[in-house]
């Protein structure tokens, strides 16, 4: 059954999967494939934020760009709540209802440095998707730019610069009022702050906390760290080797974490008190090739906990202890007590009060 059938789901993904061919030779012959996204179940209530969290290679870019198709999912289902067309299957859209989707689904980029044309003007690149679609004409778009300037915090004057002008956080913002523009209701935010400095970084999350409130917005919010979505989702998905290891409420994901991986990410989460104890588990190595994934559990040549059956066995994400919410991919998630955090002083959470 689609989640979309309850009434709080805007986006459902069932068994997404991304992969890349690996070809060799003359012929450009298929000899493999790196699993970028192997299997992802994930669902967005409407108004809510989904944190997405995981190291560099791990497949949350990769997820949030397939669910919108920037690119070509391999396989799996995307349901989304459209306002013009009832439930609809993502991935079988022609064309035009591509193009009718990117109404209501948006992206805001990583980097702010470079996702903006610098030969264009503020004025251009906000008004870019209006144009496309199509919507209004030069004098309404003119006005409607400078409305969405002084949305984002930025003054309609700033219309006629251009990207090299701007610190940034600025630029952060223009690219933030550009994904506004067509009105949506979905937005994939790609590690949209984490090219930041932390006082700039917190300024940017409370501006979208706050366009999310008053625009009844939903995000899918993808960072590399724990510290980032803590802040501003509902509910937190962990990636790690293209699968989704631990899904639950914020709170839970850091009272009460059940996967290993998880534990190590809360551990490196910086404070504001640098005499505030913990200790932070340092993972050997970096994420394995997706090309060559270890056996059994992706993440065992990396966990402290990891016992013979999970160098055989993958360990598939299951519910913890009947209707909570919580599920983890984790052969001992039942026995180990792992360590938790509260994260009441964190460097982003202090520069976030202040701003
Ligand atoms: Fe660690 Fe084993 Fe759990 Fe994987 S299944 S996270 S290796 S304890």
């Amino acid at each position: 059954m689609s989640q979309l059938e309850n009434n709080e789901v805007l986006l459902d993904v069932k068994g997404l999967k991304k992969y890349f061919d690996i070809r060799k030779g003359f012929f450009r012959k298929v000899v493999g494939y790196v699993k970028a996204v192997d299997g992802v179940d994930l669902f967005v209530r409407h108004g809510e934020t989904l944190g997405l969290v995981g190291e560099s290679g791990c497949g949350k870019t990769t997820t949030g760009r397939a669910i919108l198709r920037l690119i070509q999912p391999t396989d799996g289902e995307i349901r989304f709540q459209s306002d013009f067309a009832g439930e609809v299957d993502v991935r079988s859209l022609d064309k035009e209802g591509l193009n009718n989707l990117r109404k209501e689904v948006q992206i805001i980029f990583q980097d702010p440095f470079s996702s903006l044309n610098p030969r264009l003007s503020v004025e251009r690149i906000i008004s870019e998707p209006l144009v496309i679609h199509g919507i209004g004409n030069r004098r309404s778009r003119e006005s409607r730019v400078k409305d969405l300037l002084e949305i984002v915090g930025l003054t309609g004057e700033v219309a006629d610069r251009y990207p090299h002008e701007f610190s940034g956080g600025q630029r952060q913002r223009i690219g933030i009022a550009r994904a506004l523009a067509l009105e949506p209701k979905f937005i994939v935010c790609d590690e949209p702050v984490s090219a930041l400095d932390v006082s700039v970084q917190a300024q940017v999350i409370n501006l979208m906390q706050d366009l999310q409130q008053e625009m009844g917005l939903t995000y899918l919010f993808i960072a590399h760290d724990l510290s980032v979505v803590e802040h501003i989702s509902q509910r937190i998905g962990v990636m790690y080797l293209g699968r989704m290891i631990e899904l639950t409420s914020s709170e839970q994901l850091y009272e009460n974490p059940k996967h290993p991986y998880t534990e190590a990410l809360l551990s490196a989460i910086p404070y504001a008190d640098p005499d505030m104890e913990h200790e932070e588990i340092l993972l050997e190595g970096n994420v394995p090739d997706p090309a060559h994934a270890p056996p059994g559990c992706h993440f065992h040549p990396r966990c402290r906990y990891a016992k013979e059956i999970c160098t055989q066995e993958l360990p598939l994400l299951e519910e913890v202890e009947g209707d909570t919410g919580h599920y983890v991919a984790c052969h001992r998630h039942r026995e180990l007590d792992l360590t938790p955090v509260k994260p009441s002083d964190t460097l982003l959470k202090r520069a976030a009060a202040e701003d």
